[in-house]
């Protein structure tokens, strides 16, 4: 994939005015990472902090997935971090079914212009949106049930592993959840990629 291909679209996203999030954001949030990623990782929307610096999972929540992701032996410069929404949805708010149809056609072509072999989702959304898009939607449950389970699907290059997890900004409100979600990454750690 080429640099050009994620510029242009990461263009799009930064002047997008497609939904009224476009109005309240400070920055879009296009995602950041590895563009030959083989591991990909998708969240919800940008909190505070990623809408003032315009980088996903680098407040609260971004400290947790980077401990996780040493568990996980990943580094950000090898994976791509994306979300559902690339705006901010007013106080944290859940992201709204039309922010999520017009949105999502971004996360589309992210994905298809990176091809990765593994997507993480995290939290219910992320989950929900996915596993419909990969033809999984009669196996979607919620989180508690079905964090760290892998789920296979056919894509044009080959099969690609789904893996739900809990969201890292569980941690914030629920400490007990940190060592379910250490067990699930070092799940990963050892899933072929
Ligand atoms: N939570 C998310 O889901 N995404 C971010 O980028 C930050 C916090």
């Amino acid at each position: 994939m080429t640099a050009e291909e994620i510029q242009k679209l990461n263009q799009e996203i930064h002047s997008c005015q497609k939904c009224p999030l476009g109005a309240t954001r400070t920055n879009a949030v296009p995602g950041q990472g590895n563009l030959n990623a083989k591991v990909m990782f998708i969240g919800e929307a940008p909190g505070a902090t990623e809408d003032a610096q315009g980088i996903p999972f680098c407040g609260k929540a971004g400290g947790v997935l980077d401990e996780l992701l040493a568990i996980a032996g990943l580094k950000r410069e090898e994976i791509f971090i994306g979300n559902i929404l690339k705006c901010r949805p007013p106080n944290n708010r859940n992201p709204q079914e039309i922010e999520i149809k017009t949105c999502t056609p971004y996360l589309d072509r992210q994905i298809e212009l990176i091809k990765p072999s593994v997507l993480c989702c995290l939290g219910n959304f992320s989950t929900g949106y996915i596993m419909k898009k990969f033809s999984l939607g009669a196996k979607v449950q919620g989180i508690t049930k079905i964090h760290g389970k892998i789920f296979l699907s056919d894509v044009a290059y080959g099969k690609i592993k789904i893996m739900p997890l809990f969201h890292p900004a569980v941690v914030t409100y629920d400490m007990s959840k940190k060592s379910v979600l250490a067990e699930d990454f070092r799940l990963l750690k050892n899933i072929p990629k």
